[in-house]
């Protein structure tokens, strides 16, 4: 039985609108974005292989490159295509892992601040639960309101009670079996969702809450590569 960790770098978002090349690829503290999280795997010793999703030939040949200097050699990788939708890239990633795989991490390559400490914890929570989520308390007010509202328009606001939110990050982490089955639930019904925990959800799965208590965001705007780069400089993560 393995374990495998699942790095998304498809969709066309790594481009940023334009501003980088790819995000993924763009250097932080001097090594490539998805690399930070490359290392954090092998060095938390919680995984036994990696699937990496991505976009097409070139992208795949760049981020080979990228991630050569932290890979070991008995660490196998195989690569998955990215599809439309982040849900249908991660069940393509699902699809490729070996036969005898037990456990699997899914994960935001976006997110390079994530811990070896945080990965031990989720590996230990998959084993005792079948399923576990990085995740921290909201610390910022949260309101509903209505779908496609646009900013300068008088909405109604539904409050939500603070003490019960819970903002979700990646790694996310299951019995490869459970997610598997739950993603292709997702696929055949058509369901938008925005992570895999939903998926576990709407199969009617429980997923214990791993709380993060460092930072852990995803590069998604330009300025979160200079917030990243700063908080690595500075160890303060
Ligand atoms: O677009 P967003 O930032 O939510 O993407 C989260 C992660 O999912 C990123 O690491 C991105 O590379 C990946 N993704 C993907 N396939 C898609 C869309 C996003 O692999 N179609």
């Amino acid at each position: 039985m393995s374990t495998f960790a699942i790095l998304l770098a498809g969709g066309s978002g790594s481009r940023m609108r334009g501003v980088v090349r790819d995000k993924i690829l763009e250097p932080l503290a001097g090594i490539p974005v998805i690399a930070h999280s490359v290392k954090a795997f092998i060095e938390s010793e919680v995984i036994d292989g990696f699937v990496i999703v991505c976009r097409d030939d070139e992208q795949q040949a760049e981020i080979t490159n990228a991630i050569q200097p932290w890979l070991t050699k008995d660490v196998p990788l195989y690569w998955a295509r990215g599809g439309k939708e982040r849900q249908d890239s991660v069940l393509n990633g699902l699809e490729c892992c070996p036969e005898n795989t037990s456990i699997v991490f899914i994960h935001d390559s976006a997110r390079p601040l994530v811990q070896k400490e945080s990965l031990i914890k989720l590996a230990d929570t998959a084993l005792l639960n079948g399923a576990g989520v990085l995740a921290h308390r909201v610390k910022d007010t949260i309101k509903q309101v209505p779908p496609q509202t646009k900013p300068g328009i008088s909405v109604d606001h539904v409050d939500l009670d603070r003490s019960t939110l819970w903002a979700m990050e990646t790694p996310q982490v299951f019995r490869h079996s459970l997610i598997l089955a739950a993603y292709r639930k997702i696929i055949t019904e058509k369901i938008p969702i925005t992570d895999d925990v939903a998926a576990a959800t709407h199969a009617g799965h429980k997923v214990a809450l791993v709380e993060n208590l460092h930072p852990n965001p995803k590069i998604t705007d330009p300025h979160d590569l200079l917030l990243v780069e700063f908080l690595l400089k500075q160890k303060r993560i």
